[in-house]
């Protein structure tokens, strides 16, 4: 099935033995997955479909995404949606380093996994994997909010798989320029 429930929703189902078995990384992976609360922050026009996916039509609160904070103290995921100048990055990469962990990013749109139609442009950058640890990538130009959906799902799936006492193993796969500060 395309949207995989939980261990919880599974033992839950069976109900023959009226206990739910599971373990406290399952409820800490749980809890997590559905309750990413993004950042509300945008730098080109990919930023209005991630708009787009927080209204009725689309509804973001079916993922558990809805709450956007406009303090990355309060947030855990950065969307990356739209081109980043030169200019822009210094700031991208400070409210990244002020997210408190556990935190995830989604790079949404051409432009921030490849440069896209901008790649050539002396005012873009063209790399942004190299100072963001990306979680998940979303091609297309820009993508809709069905595929920014596909993306939370994909990131979602992730974190359910993720192991609480490997997350500083996994921290020290981030950019060199990130870590370095350089
Ligand atoms: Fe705009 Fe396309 Fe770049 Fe998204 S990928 S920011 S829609 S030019």
């Amino acid at each position: 099935k395309p949207y995989e429930i939980d261990m919880l929703d599974k033992y839950a189902d069976d109900g023959s033995q009226g206990v739910i078995i599971t373990t406290l990384e399952k409820v800490y992976n749980w809890g997590r997955s559905n309750s990413l609360w993004p950042l509300s922050y945008a730098t080109a026009c990919c930023g209005i479909e991630m708009i787009s996916s927080s209204c009725p039509q689309h509804d973001i609160a079916r993922f558990g995404s809805e709450v956007f904070r406009a303090s990355p103290r309060q947030a855990d995921l950065m969307i990356l949606a739209g081109t980043i100048t030169k200019k822009m990055m210094p700031q991208v990469v400070t409210l990244w380093e002020q997210i408190a962990e556990p935190k995830y990013a989604i790079a949404m749109g051409n432009c921030v996994i490849t440069g896209g139609i901008f790649k050539y442009s002396p005012s873009v950058v063209a790399n942004v994997p190299d100072y963001i640890p990306i979680d998940v990538f979303i091609p297309g130009c820009a993508p809709r909010p069905e595929a920014l959906f596909n993306g939370i799902i994909t990131l979602q799936h992730q974190i359910r798989r993720q192991k609480m006492l490997k997350r500083k193993e996994y921290l020290g796969k981030q950019p060199k320029r990130l870590k370095d500060g350089s």
